[in-house]
């Protein structure tokens, strides 16, 4: 039966790390670097996210910058703010928080956020350093699921790395990561024939799509390492898009839902807002 990756014991060791090294950054006599979160409405799942980074930020001695804008801000308003963040030289990151309320073009102001401060990895000259493997801040999640990894130490060269899911926040981007550690990678998505077999040639299986145990337990090749992006719900519970138990049954380790993957996030936006600070300062 497989090992648990605990991610919320290892988020908290990065977060610790990053707490120590924002320490001795400040005692070198710099400024402590800063994260600029713009919300924009009052969804409360959103508020609850930003809240989050804000709480971690606070813990980490990153300085916070908590933007809030009425649900009635025009696309013009933010983008002012945004500009004025991209210039202050106490904002290492900055955040938008999406969903925006439909007259705030959000996919369009990320585009915007200067790559420097690009802490969440998700402006074109982010993702186009990260496909040409040259050093940039890369997304928050694929990097916390590369965490995972490596600190259980996972073969990750050579290996068949199989990717569920396609989108530019976490598989295109989690693909990437693991081609660049030399892993032999496989990225599915809707239309993939036959999901089952590619599934099973895999050594390390990637799953992030948004469905309800999706891949079946039969499919996990014996002693493979499976990660479970998914966040989903069933009945009441937080549930991934691996039939858990089924799959545990064969794997070597695997990340629980919740408790695996989701907590690493924000552990790695900490860690991208102390790169891009060091980065600044070079
Ligand atoms: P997304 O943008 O909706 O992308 C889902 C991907 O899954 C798409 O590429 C889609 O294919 C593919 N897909 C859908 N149905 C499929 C099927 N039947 N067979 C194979 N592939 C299928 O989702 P996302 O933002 O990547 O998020 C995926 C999951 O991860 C969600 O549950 C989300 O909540 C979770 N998530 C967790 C974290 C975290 O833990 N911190 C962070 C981000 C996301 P097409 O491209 O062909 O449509």
């Amino acid at each position: 039966m497989a090992e648990l990756i605990d991610g919320k014991a290892i988020a908290q060791e990065v977060r610790d790390e990053v707490r120590e090294q924002v320490a001795a950054w400040v005692a070198a006599g710099h400024e402590p670097p800063g994260l600029a979160t713009i919300l924009v409405g009052d969804d409360p799942a959103s508020a609850v996210y930003v809240g989050g980074k804000q709480k971690a930020s606070a813990e980490a001695g990153i300085r916070g910058f908590d933007h809030r804008l009425g649900a009635d801000a025009q696309h013009e308003e933010v983008r002012a703010l945004l500009h004025q963040l991209n210039e202050d030289p106490e904002v290492n990151g900055i955040l938008l928080q999406l969903p925006t309320p439909p007259q705030v073009d959000g996919a369009a102001l990320t585009e915007e956020i200067n790559p420097a401060k690009d802490v969440d990895g998700l402006t074109p000259i982010s993702v186009g350093l990260l496909a040409k493997g040259r050093p940039g801040l890369r997304p928050c999640t694929p990097l916390g699921i590369l965490e995972l990894l490596r600190r259980h130490d996972v073969q990750l060269e050579g290996a068949e790395a199989v990717v569920v899911g396609r989108s530019d926040l976490v598989g295109k981007p989690v693909a990437a990561l693991l081609l660049a550690a030399n892993a032999t990678v496989t990225v599915c998505h809707s239309r993939t024939q036959d999901l089952r077999a590619v599934c099973r040639r895999a050594d390390i299986l990637v799953a992030a799509v948004g469905v309800v145990d999706l891949i079946k337990g039969e499919w996990i090749k014996s002693g493979a390492v499976v990660i479970d992006v998914g966040m989903n719900r069933a009945d009441g519970k937080p549930t991934g898009d691996v039939e858990f138990e089924a799959a545990r049954d064969r794997a070597r380790l695997i990340t629980p839902v919740p408790g695996g993957v989701g907590p690493m996030t924000i552990a790695m936006l900490m860690r991208n807002t102390l790169e891009a600070a060091k980065a600044a300062a070079r």
